[in-house]
């Protein structure tokens, strides 16, 4: 019923480690598993239906901090994840305007009927009707990085020197079988592997029968992006803001981060959506945009209307999971399938050491960059 246009490693016995892996999602989680399957040996096809980093990990702030998670279950791959990202920025092919950069971070709350206020820990550029809160990251554990640039970037490295093969195709569902795994794909074509990693972001249990083991939820969130006339003032800050509407709207939370081509991200608050089929399908709603460029306007003169070109609105789809932590790990009752999805918030931060983690997994039989027991897909299991 389907054509075979890849043929399986002949008997392969369970006991030996997978030689051929099949990444499926070409989103920062499965580009990082798919980089660091191939440098660990392994012959890696990489499937993605639309293109690299188009979902989330595209649109993304990209915000990193080593100790934002500390004292609960994601601490260690927090910060096993921001030492990879410090050691991937000297390695990766990308240009300083978009590489890896320290910030210091503080909070702010944003009205309209706010004072202006000079206080020291302000940067320059935030000169609107804020009220200054606190510094919660400095250049030591705060930084960030441009999710697209960095994802693509770690791909081109994977496909030139590490042989990682990419075939735009749509997933359509996996099989298990005692000689490997078959994952099928639109037009009827399947690809076959010794073990299948399955990073989908919030898609991941949309395919046939995964979301009786688990589930991942979307959720919304908006982004623009400002390219301010006067971009040179713009100085490395993440800007964490609450804003409260004139309206009585309650609190809407909008973070802005600077870029180091003199560009700022802004982005809202998080919404639970509805997941399409195609990740083309998610698009932005209006209010919400106007809304992002509204708070821009009131924390940043910089940032006011006739003062910016605005070059991206967007909506991104975050792969979120009930309790919050991602799921790492074997499917139960399905050898060789493994899931890495749902990493919520922290996404582009995750994303190196969940790649080392599930290379060691899929190849060694367990991860000792971080403990995976507890994003287990089996904690789902009743
Ligand atoms: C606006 C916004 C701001 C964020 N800010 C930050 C931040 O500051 N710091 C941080 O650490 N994280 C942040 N995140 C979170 C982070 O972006 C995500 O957690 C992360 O990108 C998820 O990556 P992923 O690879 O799991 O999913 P995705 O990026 O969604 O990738 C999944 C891929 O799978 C593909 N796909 C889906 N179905 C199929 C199929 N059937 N066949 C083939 N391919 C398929 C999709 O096209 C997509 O490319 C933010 C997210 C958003 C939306």
């Amino acid at each position: 019923m389907f054509n075979i246009i890849k043929t399986m490693d002949d008997n392969l016995s369970q006991d030996q480690p997978p030689k051929r892996v099949v990444v499926c999602g070409g989103g920062i989680i499965g580009v990082c598993t798919a980089y660091f399957l191939a440098k660990k040996g392994a012959a890696v096809t990489l499937i993605e239906r639309s293109s690299i980093a188009g979902g989330a990990s595209g649109k993304a702030g990209a915000f990193l901090a080593l100790h934002m998670c500390d004292g609960g279950p994601l601490s260690s791959l927090a910060r096993a994840s921001f030492g990879l990202h410090c050691s991937l920025a000297e390695e990766l092919d990308v240009s300083r305007s978009y590489s890896f950069r320290p910030l210091t971070t503080l909070t702010i709350s944003v009205g309209e009927s706010e004072l202006p206020s000079k206080n020291p820990i302000l940067p320059l550029w935030v000169d609107g009707r804020v009220k200054p809160g606190e510094v919660i990251g400095t250049a030591e554990n705060t930084a960030q990085i441009h999710p697209q640039v960095f994802t693509r970037a770690v791909l081109a490295k994977a496909v030139t020197e590490y042989g990682v093969e990419v075939v735009t195709a749509v997933v359509e569902g996996v099989e298990v079988k005692e000689e490997g795994v078959v994952v099928k794909v639109d037009g009827g074509g399947v690809i076959g592997g010794d073990a299948v990693v399955l990073a989908l972001g919030p898609w991941t249990s949309k395919l046939l029968g995964l979301s009786s083991k688990f589930k991942v939820h979307g959720k919304k969130v908006h982004s623009v992006v400002m390219e301010p006339k006067d971009g040179d003032a713009i100085t490395p800050n993440a800007i964490f803001g609450a804003y409260y509407p004139a309206q009585g709207m309650g609190r809407i939370e909008s973070n802005l981060y600077a870029r180091p081509n003199g560009e700022v991200y802004i982005c809202g608050a998080l919404v639970e959506a509805e997941i399409p089929d195609a990740p083309e399908s998610v698009t932005p709603d209006p209010e919400s945009i106007e809304t992002l460029k509204r708070v821009a306007g009131i924390v940043s003169s910089y940032l006011a209307k006739d003062n910016v070109r605005v070059k991206s609105e967007e909506v991104g789809l975050m792969p979120c999971t009930d309790d919050e932590l991602p799921i790492m790990g074997e499917v139960p009752g399905m050898k060789r399938c493994y899931v890495a999805s749902g990493h919520g918030y922290w996404g582009i931060l995750f994303g190196p050491a969940s790649g080392v983690a599930m290379a060691e997994l899929v190849l060694d039989g367990h991860a000792s960059i971080v403990d995976l027991d507890c994003f287990s897909p089996a904690r789902f299991v009743k």
